[in-house]
């Protein structure tokens, strides 16, 4: 079966270089617009429209299937089309989804010629940004980590050097403009029809194409691999953070350099320390003796270790001691906050009868009515 060019964007009414959310506004509209159920009079001519609608957004909303179509006219070839008679509507949508999940495309590929080469340099496009969330101990965030992660990017491939081009593969005219070079469009107005040609984008004018895509990588240029590196999460590093890791992400399209990596750090809580901007905020809890005589508690720090804190006699419930430098350092400066505990005072619920006696007695001593 010859392949026909198809105008995904006259399908879906939108120009060339509409936006992701245009496509989707455009294929909602439509979508709805030709359900099949709608036209029950001549549902066979609905369920074809609607066929070729799905069929344009499934390319044009996928960035990597609408930059291989852009560049070569094509995303595979619909395999349900020449089964149509014998299967059902939902069949043919199940094989269409099936098709369109795989990574793999079966695509015709542009020339290689200085016409396209200096296609290519102009189609020239970074790769997406890719984000890996990691999650941390609050310790951890304060003493900074080495952290090794796992993700899935495209590289360029090896094999045809992100070109998508099988090497030393031959030429065949190009399906779209069936070797002219050029491609014919009329626009109507009310002043008639214009008729204006410009140069075919499949083939970059050449009127020729590739025969072959890369049989390592279908044609895309890159490839999915999964791949380990180790993230530097600074010192003082916050609930949210995000650290920018240059060239990290997905490798670009038609020679394009590799896009970013964005390690988002989520900070586990720590029940016992709350941190605000650089400084951390602790509480503890002492004995009212204790408070009253003075004496000296130990007590956790933030980044894991601890330490003796002294306990002056006549701490009043809610005195707030600071420790210098024992809060979190700052990400800029690396300049460390300061920790304040609070100091709660236990009163006992119940006393032992000896304790009852013994403070009735301190009472009296002192004239304080405890009657
Ligand atoms: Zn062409
Ligand atoms: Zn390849």
């Amino acid at each position: 079966m010859p392949r026909q060019y198809k105008d995904y964007y006259a399908i879906l009414g939108v120009p060339r270089d509409a936006s992701e959310e245009e496509i989707k506004k455009a294929y909602k509209k439509l979508i709805k617009q030709w359900h099949p159920d709608l036209h029950p009079e001549n549902k066979k001519q609905a369920e074809e429209k609607f066929k070729e609608i799905q069929e344009a957004y499934e390319v044009l909303s996928d960035p990597q299937k609408r930059a291989m179509y852009d560049r070569f006219g094509y995303v595979g070839e619909h395999e349900f089309s020449q089964q149509t008679s014998s299967t059902t509507f939902e069949d043919i949508f199940k094989d269409f989804e099936s098709f369109f999940g795989r990574d793999v495309f079966d695509i015709f590929f542009g020339d290689r010629g200085s016409a396209q080469e200096t296609q290519r340099t102009a189609r020239r496009k970074v790769g997406e940004d890719i984000s890996v969330t990691i999650e941390i101990d609050f310790a951890e965030s304060l003493s900074g980590k080495q952290m090794p992660i796992e993700y899935d990017r495209y590289e360029v491939c090896e094999h045809c050097h992100g070109e998508g081009i099988e090497p030393g593969s031959g030429y065949q005219t190009c399906p779209r403009c069936h070797g002219s070079g050029m491609l014919r469009e009329e626009r109507r107005s009310i002043f008639g029809i214009f008729v204006s040609t410009r140069t075919c984008p499949t083939c970059g004018g050449t009127g020729r194409v590739v025969k072959e895509r890369c049989h390592v990588c279908g044609g895309a240029g890159r490839l999915k691999k999964r791949v380990r590196t180790v993230v530097n999460i600074p010192a003082g590093v916050t609930d949210g953070t995000r650290l920018k890791v240059e060239g990290g992400g997905n490798a670009g399209y038609d020679g394009g350099a590799y896009g970013d990596l964005y390690v988002i750090v989520r900070v586990r809580p720590d029940r016992r320390f709350k941190r605000q901007d650089d400084d951390i905020y602790t509480e503890i809890t002492i004995d009212y003796l204790q408070a009253i005589l003075g004496t000296t508690v130990r007590i956790d720090l933030p980044d894991g270790g601890s330490t003796m804190l002294r306990i002056p006699a006549g701490t009043q419930p809610g005195t707030v001691f600071r420790l210098k430098g024992e809060g979190a350092p700052s990400l800029r400066t690396a300049k460390r906050g300061d920790l304040y505990v609070t100091v709660n005072v236990r009163i006992p619920e119940q006393l032992s009868a000896k304790e009852a006696q013994l403070l009735k007695e301190i009472a009296r001593e002192k004239g304080i009515d405890v009657s």
